[in-house]
């Protein structure tokens, strides 16, 4: 198995990392713009076991504006002040190291662009790079979902995937509501759509209460057919749901912004 090392700019801070990476991601959130000085960061996530540090570091945390509000410390060196890997206190099992460090143009390629919508324009990403943008939906439409406002949240939505129409979790979170609005043939054809994308929103369906009002129609089972043969959905005991903040998962969280 392979080995690889990772440093700060000043090579006091050093990693000696074992092994393949689980994810590789990019992060165009404003965020990393800030705390990297580029225009995006670039991390990839690790067993702890994969990963020897040497030498010391600062720390730095922050409470991610994701929904999750998780902490993301970031460990830098105190000399030189390089980020090189951070660490999430509620997942001690992962180290995410920072690409930079590593400093190596044969690093394994990102698989996934978080933040897609604050991506600089000029950076271009192949086609086999999942894009996710679910903070189109947190900027704009979640204050009216949240509101109780589902006929305007859903209009949002719609305007959203105009511009986006990429995005898996708009189709879906403009499903839950329209059918909270009580516009059940809508609400089916953009949940189809969002199956139809990203598989992942089978699951979140099944569980999502936003979507009781339209569970029974013959139509919904259908959309759910689209890829899984002849699987239906269980009905759920009611739930106030979350679905609409929800999101594809992004490989490796990022902090936001
Ligand atoms: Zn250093
Ligand atoms: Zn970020």
């Amino acid at each position: 198995m392979g080995t690889r090392s990772a440093s700060c700019h000043c090579g006091q801070l050093r990693l000696e990392v074992a092994g393949e990476p689980l994810a590789v991601s990019t992060c165009n959130c404003r965020a990393c713009q800030r705390r990297t000085g580029s225009a995006f960061g670039m991390q990839a996530g690790f067993e702890a076991g994969q990963v020897t540090v040497t030498g010391s570091t600062s720390d730095y945390t922050r409470v991610s504006d994701e929904s999750d509000r998780k902490e993301h410390v970031f460990h830098f060196c105190p000399d030189c002040g390089s980020q090189v890997f951070t660490t999430e206190p509620t997942e001690p099992d992962i180290v995410v190291v920072l690409v930079g460090a590593f400093a190596d143009p044969t690093f394994p390629p990102p698989t996934d662009s978080g933040y897609d919508s604050r991506r600089h324009p000029w950076v271009g990403l192949p086609d086999s790079v999942r894009r996710h943008a679910p903070e189109l939906w947190w900027d704009s439409a979640a204050p009216l979902y949240a509101a109780g406002r589902y006929v305007e949240a859903a209009e949002k939505g719609r305007e959203l995937i105009e511009a986006r129409p990429d995005q898996p979790s708009l189709f879906y979170n403009v499903a839950c509501c329209q059918s909270l609005a009580g516009r059940g043939a809508d609400a089916v054809e953009h949940l189809a759509r969002a199956i139809e994308m990203w598989d992942g929103c089978r699951e979140m369906a099944k569980e999502d209460a936003d979507l009781d009002p339209i569970r029974d129609e013959p139509a919904f089972q259908r959309a759910d057919d689209v890829r899984a043969g002849q699987r239906s959905f269980r009905r759920r005991g009611p739930r106030r749901g979350d679905g609409a903040r929800r999101a594809p998962p992004q490989g490796l969280r990022s902090v936001g912004r």
